[in-house]
């Protein structure tokens, strides 16, 4: 899916372009400036190849500038939530009581 996007076959809003990277909307957003950055270059997460991880993340640094608070969330395997098997970092613009529940909220009690 995202390399469709990157070869220009599938329709995006994209952000922000660089050499390495796409800026993108997500289909559904989870707050206003919910953001995808992905490497052009096909990796399925973070863990495949640390130069495309790093430069995945300096270009959500360069769009993260400034102070806002915000998340960035990467997942690798369906358990972790990944359904989207093409490395993207998600930045997630926060807010004081905003009520987002992150990926990793289990809405369990924690367990021994
Ligand atoms: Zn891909």
């Amino acid at each position: 899916m995202f390399c469709e996007i990157v070869a220009g076959r599938a329709p995006a809003t994209v952000v922000r372009e660089w050499d390495d990277a796409l800026a993108l909307v997500p289909l559904g957003p989870v707050v206003d400036g919910h953001t995808l950055v992905i490497p052009k270059q096909h990796v399925a997460d973070f863990g495949e190849d640390p130069e495309v991880s790093a430069a995945a993340m300096r270009r959500a640094a360069e769009l993260a500038a400034g102070d806002r608070p915000m998340n960035v969330i990467t997942s690798r395997g369906r358990a972790a939530t990944q359904s989207v098997f093409h490395l993207h970092l998600h930045l997630v613009p926060r807010a004081e009581n905003d009520g987002l529940a992150l990926p990793w909220y289990s809405g369990h009690g924690r367990r021994r």
